[in-house]
């Protein structure tokens, strides 16, 4: 078992540069979290951030959010970084939904946009 604290990354389609350039700026930040992702999400950190270890679930319409929203449930995951895209309409909106009541009812920190992200990050440090 990891001593690190956990974070989950996520990023819909429209999102995922961002959250690349996310990664890439703050790789020592993550670097001292655990980091779990759903599938297409981490293999663009690991792309982006080849020092860090990303474990990769499945996608997100795959059911990879939820994946994250079962590990929410049983206290594995410490913070959430969820880009979404409000501008598109996806198959799996209802786990996109599930995944958020989760991380809301269990008092997760959840940044679902970039400029939240970069406070929560930035309470990391030091
Ligand atoms: P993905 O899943 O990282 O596998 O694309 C994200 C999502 O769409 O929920």
């Amino acid at each position: 078992m990891s001593a690190k604290p956990c974070i989950a990354l996520i990023a819909h389609d429209q999102k995922k540069n961002d959250m690349a350039d996310f990664a890439r700026h703050h790789q020592v930040a993550l670097s001292r979290f655990r980091i779990v992702a759903t599938g297409t999400t981490g293999g663009r950190v690991q792309d982006a951030c080849p020092g860090l270890e990303v474990t990769r679930l499945k996608s997100g319409p795959l059911g990879g959010d939820q994946q994250i929203g079962a590990m929410i449930a049983t206290g594995e995951v410490d913070m959430l970084v969820f880009f979404i895209d409000p501008l598109s309409a996806l198959p799996h909106d209802v786990d996109v939904k599930a995944l958020t009541r989760l991380a809301t009812v269990y008092d997760i920190p959840m940044a679902l946009n970039r400029a939240t992200a970069e406070k929560l990050i930035d309470f990391q440090k030091d």
